[in-house]
Formats: structure tokens, C-alpha cells, sequence
């Protein structure tokens, strides 16, 4: 039984490396459906992956037209150092939606109670879309469990998937929630984000105090006030 399944396996990761010879891993995939399922993950992510050199051209541009002198010690390699912080901070959008929707459920453990689960203090960076200058974020998720839990460590990585890449916070918020609905389906999902803007701070009115908040709820929460009011009881306990 398991013979066969391996077989298959095999056969399915030797048939398709010819679509893009160059951005195949050279890391030879195993002979198992679990490692063969990661290998086809890292081909697509890197079939996806943007030219990091097309990029580092692109700012190498953009200094020139500033005036910069790209030959100085400073500068020479600030292009490709700016085009690799560029994927580092976008690199949550070249994740697969199904592909991370199957192994986030593949965590879930079986829930015991109905009690809210509330992980605060998770900090991301994510990219204004209209500025392309950083938002840093406190990002709160909460929800009320139905037959599923999800591990601490799992709600920041999934915060950091939906923050990393070209945003607005409002969005960046909705998104996570649907996407805990669609993976633990809560009775509630609860989720706020604490905002600091560097396009409000550096530019424009040059705010360096102000704080965008936003709250998305759903479900429960939505419906019952009196559990929205205990969450934020809990929040400013804290
Ligand atoms: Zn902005």
C-alpha cells in the first residue's frame, strides 16, 4: 500500500520539471508525498519570484535621477540591498492562498471549550500600497472557538503573511479574519491592528503621533455585544 502511493509520487515530481528549467530548485525531491508536495511548493514560489536584478536596475534609475553618485562606497550596492528588503517585505503575497490555507489546516487541534482565545502584541511591517513606505503594526487576533484550535505561533505567521506585502491596513485586517474563518471556523473572529504610517510621518502632514485603528469582527463578536465588550475590557486591562 504505501509502495504504491510512494511510486506515484515519484512519477508525479519526475514528469514536469521542463516548464522552466532555470527555476526548478536543484534540490533533488524524495521519494515520499509529503516531501514531494513541498518540492512543487518551492517550484511555484520561485516561479513566481520577481527579478531581483530587473529591480535593482530599476533603483540604480531612480538614484541616478536623484543625483546620487552609485560609484561611492555608501551607495554601490544599495540598489540590490533596496531590492531584496523590497521582496522581503512583499514576500507574503507570492504565497499560495491554497497552499497555505491546507497547511494552516493541517495544525488545527481539536478544541476542548467555547472560551475566547486573544493573542496580542504580534509586530509586523507591512508596505503602504499608495506610498510604498513601511506601516508597522500591532496586530490583535481573537476568536471564539467551535471544533478547532490554532496554536499561538500559528496566528503570528499568518498575521505576518497578510502584513507582508503591498497593503492598506483596513484590508490587511479583513483578510486575516477571513482567513481564520476559512481555516478554524470560529463562532467569532475578532481582529485589530494598531497602525503607524511612515507616509504620515515622513511626508505629507508629517504626523509622527498619530495611530490608525482598526477593528474588524465578525461572527459572534459582530452579533453579541457584550462579547465585543469584553474583548476590548481584556485588551485595556492588559
Ligand atoms: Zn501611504
Amino acid at each position: 500500500m504505501g509502495r504504491t502511493s510512494t511510486t506515484k509520487a515519484w512519477k508525479f515530481t519526475k514528469k514536469r520539471p521542463r516548464i522552466r528549467a532555470t527555476s526548478v530548485p536543484r534540490t533533488k525531491p524524495q521519494r515520499s508525498l509529503f516531501t514531494a508536495g513541498r518540492y512543487w511548493r518551492t517550484v511555484l514560489r520561485n516561479m513566481a519570484k520577481p527579478d531581483l536584478d530587473k529591480i535593482a536596475a530599476h533603483y540604480s534609475g531612480i538614484l541616478k535621477e536623484l543625483g546620487a553618485d552609485l560609484d561611492s562606497e555608501g551607495l554601490k550596492e544599495t540598489p540590490l540591498r533596496a531590492a531584496k528588503a523590497l521582496l522581503e517585505m512583499t514576500e507574503g503575497s507570492r504565497m499560495e492562498t491554497d497552499q497555505l490555507t491546507k497547511m494552516f489546516r493541517a495544525e488545527c487541534k481539536t478544541a476542548i471549550c467555547h472560551d475566547m482565545v486573544i493573542v496580542e502584541g504580534i509586530n509586523e511591517v507591512g508596505l503602504c500600497e499608495h506610498h510604498l513606505l513601511p506601516i508597522t503594526m500591532n496586530i490583535t487576533i481573537a476568536y471564539i472557538p467551535d471544533k478547532k484550535i490554532l496554536g499561538l505561533s500559528k496566528l503570528s505567521r499568518i498575521a505576518g503573511y497578510f502584513a507582508r506585502r503591498l497593503q492598506n491596513q483596513e484590508r490587511t485586517a479583513h483578510l486575516i479574519a477571513a482567513f481564520m474563518e476559512q481555516i478554524v471556523e470560529p463562532l467569532g473572529v475578532a481582529v485589530l491592528i494598531d497602525g503607524k504610517h511612515m507616509c504620515a510621518m515622513a511626508r505629507g502632514v508629517r504626523d509622527t503621533h498619530s495611530v490608525m485603528k482598526v477593528n474588524v469582527m465578525h461572527g459572534a463578536f459582530q452579533k453579541d455585544q457584550n462579547l465585543r465588550n469584553e474583548l476590548l475590557a481584556r485588551l485595556s486591562a492588559a
